[in-house]
C-alpha cells in the first residue's frame, strides 16, 4: 500500500502519518511517521540525482527500465513509435520531464508535510516550523501540542476533585469531520486517533491523579472532545447488594407515585406526590444516600410481596443502585445500623456489588415459603386440613394470572409447584398454612381460589370459601433445592 500518496490529498504531520501504520513496529506513531517519510524522500532524492545525471550525460537508455512508477501510462501507445528515430529523442525528453516533475511533486507533498530537512528542493512555499506542520494537520489539528493537552488535563482535574474514585477510563469522542476523514484515510494497521489519544490523556491523568486505567469496570469515565476542549464525566453507579427483612405491613416495596397527579404533588396526597408515605426502598435508600451523596437511586429486589405482606426470616436479597456517587467508600455497618433502628425495615448480609448483580436478580426464581393465617367461612375439621396437606404437597398447581393483577400482566396460566405444607389450627375455622414452594406462585390465590383460576385451591379442596387473613414470606431460598 503506497501511503505515501496519502500526503497528496491531506498533508498530515508525522504522527498522524505514522498512526495510519499505528499497528506495526513499536515505536512512536511520530518517529515511525517521520521515519517513513525520510525514506520516502531518500528514495526520491536519490533518484532524482541519478536521472539529473544520465539526463546530462545524454544517456537516456536506462531511463524507462528503472523508472517505470514514474512512467506516465498514457504514453503507453507512443512507445511503438519510439523505434522511429526522428521521434526518439523528442519522446525521451518529454517523458524525461514528465518523471523528474512526478518526483519533484511527490517530494513537494512530503515537504508540505512537515520534513523540513529537504525543504524548498522545489522552491514552493515553506513549513518552517512544526507547530505549523500540525495547524495545518487535518487529522489531528494540534490536539496533542502541549498547550491543549495542558488545559484538558486541568479541566478534567478540576470537574473529578468532587469525587472519590479509584479508576477511571478516558473516552475521546471524535467530531464527525475527523471520523469522517478517518473512513477516508483508513489502511488496515491505522490506529484511530481516538485509542492514541485516549492513551496520551490517560498517562497524563495517571501520573497527576495517582489513580489507574481500569478499561473493564472503571469508577469514572471521562469523556472528552479534544477539539473543543468539551469534557464531561460519566460517574458510574455504586451498587450495593444485601437482604432485607420487612418487619411491619402496609408499606410497598418499592416509591408508589400518587395515582392522581404521577409523582408531582397534589391534594390527594397532601403533595408528596406519593401514594404510600414510605417504602423499603426509601427506608433502605435514603440513608446510603446522605453517605453516598448519590443523584439518585434505584432499587431491585428479588420478587416483591405485597403491601400487606411482611418479610422475615434471613430476608429477600436486593440490590441498591446509586447514581452518580460522589463518595464511594464507606462503613456500610454503620448504614446498616442506621437502617435497622427505622423498626419497620432492616437489612442484613450488605456488601458491594457490581452490575451485573442486577440482571440475575431480576431473571433468578427464587423458591419461597410462605406462612399464611387462612381463615374459613365454615369449620374445618382437623380431617379437612389434613387433607389440604395431602392435596397440596408435591403438586402441580394451575394459575391463571389473578384478577387482582390481570390488569398489568399478560393473561396466561402458570404451572408452579408446591414442594411441602405445614398446617395448624388457630381456632375452628382459623388455621396457619405453611407453604414451601416456587417463586411465582400467588399464595392469596392459592387460598381463595381466585373463581377458580387456580387450581387445585385450598377453597376448592374443602369445598368452603377460604380467603388469606396475613402472609408473611418467612424465606427466600437463594437456591432450588
Ligand atoms: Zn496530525
Ligand atoms: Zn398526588
Amino acid at each position: 500500500m503506497d501511503i505515501i500518496g496519502i500526503l497528496k490529498d491531506y498533508p498530515l504531520c508525522h504522527r498522524c502519518f505514522g498512526r495510519l501504520c499505528g499497528k506495526v513496529l513499536h515505536t512512536s506513531n511520530y518517529e515511525r511517521g517521520k521515519s517513513i517519510k525520510m525514506a520516502k524522500a531518500m528514495e526520491l532524492e536519490s533518484k532524482l540525482y541519478s536521472l539529473m545525471e544520465k539526463y546530462d550525460d545524454g544517456n537516456n537508455e536506462d531511463i524507462d527500465k528503472d523508472n517505470d512508477d514514474y512512467k506516465d501510462n498514457n504514453n503507453d501507445k507512443d512507445n511503438d513509435t519510439n523505434h522511429n528515430l526522428d521521434a526518439c529523442n523528442n519522446n525521451k525528453g518529454n517523458d524525461m520531464d514528465k518523471i523528474l516533475q512526478k518526483i519533484k511533486e511527490d517530494l513537494y507533498y512530503i515537504h508540505r508535510s512537515g520534513l523540513l530537512e529537504i525543504k524548498g528542493i522545489n522552491g514552493e512555499e515553506e513549513y518552517s516550523t512544526n507547530e505549523n506542520m500540525e495547524i495545518n494537520c487535518p487529522w489531528c489539528k494540534s490536539i496533542f501540542n502541549e498547550k491543549n493537552l495542558n488545559d484538558i488535563l486541568e479541566g478534567a482535574l478540576s470537574l473529578l476533585k468532587d469525587y472519590q474514585y479509584d479508576s477511571f477510563l478516558v473516552g475521546t469522542i471524535l467530531p464527525k469531520d475527523i471520523k469522517k476523514l478517518e473512513e477516508e484515510i483508513r489502511t488496515p494497521y491505522m490506529e484511530s486517533i481516538r485509542q492514541e489519544f485516549n492513551r496520551v490523556m490517560g498517562r497524563l491523568l495517571v501520573e497527576n491523579t495517582g489513580k489507574i486505567v481500569d478499561k473493564q469496570n472503571p469508577d469514572i469515565v471521562i469523556k472528552i472532545n479534544p477539539y473543543n476542549k468539551k469534557i464531561e464525566l460519566q460517574v458510574n453507579s455504586i451498587f450495593i447488594k444485601g437482604r432485607y427483612r420487612k418487619l411491619i405491613r402496609g408499606i410497598p416495596q418499592t416509591k408508589w407515585p400518587c395515582n392522581h397527579c404521577r409523582g408531582k404533588g397534589c391534594e390527594n396526597c397532601n403533595y408528596t406526590g406519593k401514594r404510600y408515605n414510605t417504602s423499603v426502598e426509601e427506608i433502605i435508600a435514603e440513608p446510603f444516600m446522605e453517605v453516598f451523596k448519590g443523584k439518585d437511586e434505584s432499587f431491585h429486589g428479588a420478587g416483591r410481596e405485597d403491601i400487606d405482606v411482611r418479610m422475615l426470616g434471613k430476608g429477600r436479597p436486593f440490590v441498591l443502585q446509586i447514581k452518580e456517587p460522589k463518595i464511594r467508600k464507606a462503613n456500610l455497618e454503620e448504614i446498616k445500623e442506621k437502617i435497622n433502628r427505622s423498626g419497620s425495615v432492616e437489612v442484613l448480609n450488605l456488601e458491594y456489588g457490581i452490575k451485573r448483580d442486577v440482571v440475575f436478580f431480576k431473571n433468578e426464581p427464587h423458591r419461597k415459603t410462605y406462612l399464611a393465617v387462612v381463615e374459613c367461612e365454615e369449620e374445618v375439621s382437623n380431617e379437612e386440613l389434613l387433607k389440604v396437606v395431602k392435596n397440596l404437597e408435591n403438586s402441580s398447581i394451575d394459575q391463571r394470572t389473578p384478577l387482582r393483577v390481570s390488569h398489568r400482566r399478560a393473561d396466561l396460566i402458570r404451572v408452579r409447584r408446591v414442594y411441602d405444607v405445614e398446617v395448624n389450627r388457630i381456632d375452628p375455622k382459623t388455621f396457619e398454612l405453611k407453604i414451601y414452594c416456587d417463586g411465582g406462585l400467588y399464595i392469596k390465590e392459592l387460598i381463595s381460589g381466585d373463581e377458580n383460576r387456580t387450581l387445585p385451591s385450598v377453597s376448592e379442596i374443602l369445598n368452603k370459601k377460604c380467603k388469606c387473613k396475613t402472609l408473611d414470606v418467612l424465606e427466600v431460598h437463594d437456591e432450588d433445592v
